[in-house]
Protein backbone atom coordinates (compact mmCIF):
# COMPACT_ATOMS: atom_id res chain seq x y z
CA UNK A 1 0.00 0.00 0.00
CA UNK A 2 2.98 2.56 0.74
CA UNK A 3 3.69 2.78 -2.80
CA UNK A 4 0.43 5.29 -2.60
CA UNK A 5 1.04 8.38 -1.13
CA UNK A 6 -1.49 9.25 1.85
CA UNK A 7 -0.57 13.07 1.84
CA UNK A 8 1.01 15.59 -0.15
CA UNK A 9 4.33 14.39 1.74
CA UNK A 10 5.86 11.51 0.00
CA UNK A 11 5.40 8.01 2.40
CA UNK A 12 9.29 7.04 1.58
CA UNK A 13 10.70 3.69 2.28
CA UNK A 14 10.08 1.19 4.94
CA UNK A 15 11.50 2.47 8.17
CA UNK A 16 14.56 -0.52 8.53
CA UNK A 17 15.80 1.78 11.11
CA UNK A 18 13.59 2.05 13.81
CA UNK A 19 11.89 -1.47 12.98
CA UNK A 20 12.86 -2.59 16.26
CA UNK A 21 11.05 0.06 18.29
CA UNK A 22 8.02 -0.43 16.53
CA UNK A 23 5.03 -3.19 16.47
CA UNK A 24 3.90 -3.46 12.91
CA UNK A 25 4.94 -1.88 9.38
CA UNK A 26 6.02 2.38 9.34
CA UNK A 27 7.71 4.28 6.74
CA UNK A 28 10.09 6.98 7.26
CA UNK A 29 11.16 9.95 5.01
CA UNK A 30 13.27 12.63 6.44
CA UNK A 31 12.07 15.50 4.41
CA UNK A 32 15.43 17.87 6.07
CA UNK A 33 17.78 17.27 8.24
CA UNK A 34 19.76 20.61 8.14
CA UNK A 35 18.38 22.93 10.85
CA UNK A 36 14.87 21.12 12.34
CA UNK A 37 14.87 17.67 11.09
CA UNK A 38 11.88 16.71 10.36
CA UNK A 39 10.99 13.37 8.85
CA UNK A 40 7.53 11.84 7.50
CA UNK A 41 6.49 9.05 9.66
CA UNK A 42 3.35 6.47 8.06
CA UNK A 43 2.23 3.95 10.19
CA UNK A 44 0.13 1.19 8.66
CA UNK A 45 -3.38 0.10 10.68
CA UNK A 46 -2.14 -0.75 14.26
CA UNK A 47 1.13 0.34 13.79
CA UNK A 48 2.27 2.02 16.57
CA UNK A 49 5.80 2.94 18.82
CA UNK A 50 7.28 1.41 21.52
CA UNK A 51 7.12 3.62 24.85
CA UNK A 52 9.79 6.88 24.57
CA UNK A 53 11.09 9.49 25.80
CA UNK A 54 12.84 12.32 23.91
CA UNK A 55 15.07 14.18 25.77
CA UNK A 56 15.60 17.27 26.51
CA UNK A 57 14.58 18.17 23.08
CA UNK A 58 10.72 17.54 22.67
CA UNK A 59 9.08 16.59 19.47
CA UNK A 60 6.10 17.63 17.75
CA UNK A 61 3.63 16.07 15.51
CA UNK A 62 2.09 17.63 12.87
CA UNK A 63 -0.74 15.19 11.52
CA UNK A 64 -1.07 14.77 7.61
CA UNK A 65 -3.39 11.81 6.79
CA UNK A 66 -5.44 8.68 8.50
CA UNK A 67 -6.83 8.26 11.88
CA UNK A 68 -4.43 7.68 14.89
CA UNK A 69 -3.39 7.98 18.48
CA UNK A 70 -0.91 9.37 21.04
CA UNK A 71 -0.69 8.67 24.69
CA UNK A 72 1.38 9.84 27.71
CA UNK A 73 1.83 7.35 30.30
CA UNK A 74 -0.93 7.28 32.90
CA UNK A 75 -3.42 9.16 30.39
CA UNK A 76 -5.80 8.14 28.36
CA UNK A 77 -5.20 7.73 24.82
CA UNK A 78 -6.19 10.84 22.55
CA UNK A 79 -7.65 10.01 19.22
CA UNK A 80 -6.05 12.27 16.18
CA UNK A 81 -6.59 13.48 12.86
CA UNK A 82 -4.96 15.59 9.89
CA UNK A 83 -4.45 18.66 11.17
CA UNK A 84 -3.77 18.00 14.54
CA UNK A 85 -0.81 18.91 16.05
CA UNK A 86 0.69 17.62 19.48
CA UNK A 87 3.49 19.16 21.43
CA UNK A 88 5.57 16.42 23.34
CA UNK A 89 7.09 17.92 26.02
CA UNK A 90 10.85 16.71 26.95
CA UNK A 91 11.20 13.80 29.48
CA UNK A 92 7.40 12.64 29.00
CA UNK A 93 6.86 9.11 28.37
CA UNK A 94 4.34 8.31 25.27
CA UNK A 95 3.69 6.78 21.62
CA UNK A 96 2.06 7.32 18.80
CA UNK A 97 0.56 5.33 16.05
CA UNK A 98 -2.28 4.10 13.99
CA UNK A 99 -5.65 3.14 15.21
CA UNK A 100 -6.56 -0.86 14.32
CA UNK A 101 -8.30 -0.01 11.16
CA UNK A 102 -6.38 2.86 9.90
CA UNK A 103 -3.57 3.65 8.34
CA UNK A 104 -1.96 7.11 9.97
CA UNK A 105 0.55 9.54 8.96
CA UNK A 106 2.19 12.44 10.84
CA UNK A 107 5.30 14.92 10.15
CA UNK A 108 7.89 14.49 13.24
CA UNK A 109 9.75 17.52 14.32
CA UNK A 110 12.55 17.29 16.20
CA UNK A 111 12.64 20.16 18.61
CA UNK A 112 16.31 21.31 19.05
CA UNK A 113 17.76 20.87 22.19
CA UNK A 114 22.10 20.60 23.21
CA UNK A 115 22.53 17.19 23.90
CA UNK A 116 19.11 15.94 22.98
CA UNK A 117 18.67 11.96 22.50
CA UNK A 118 15.72 9.03 22.71
CA UNK A 119 15.49 6.57 24.69
CA UNK A 120 13.13 3.80 23.59
CA UNK A 121 11.01 1.92 25.92
CA UNK A 122 8.96 -1.11 26.34
CA UNK A 123 6.17 -2.27 23.49
CA UNK A 124 2.75 -1.02 23.51
CA UNK A 125 1.33 -4.27 24.38
CA UNK A 126 -1.45 -5.90 22.02
CA UNK A 127 -3.89 -6.17 25.71
CA UNK A 128 -3.36 -2.24 25.95
CA UNK A 129 -3.62 -1.19 22.27
CA UNK A 130 -6.72 -2.92 21.93
CA UNK A 131 -8.28 -1.30 24.83
CA UNK A 132 -8.46 1.86 22.85
CA UNK A 133 -11.84 3.18 21.49
MN1 LIG B 1 7.62 10.59 20.18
Amino acid sequence: MAEQNLSVFPTGEKNDAFAQYFIGQSYLNMLTTSGVPIGNVTFEPGCRNNWHIHHKGGQILLCTAGRGYYQEWGKPAQKLHPGDVVNIPPEVKHWHGAAPDSWFQHLAVEVPAEGSSNEWLEPVTDAEYGKLK
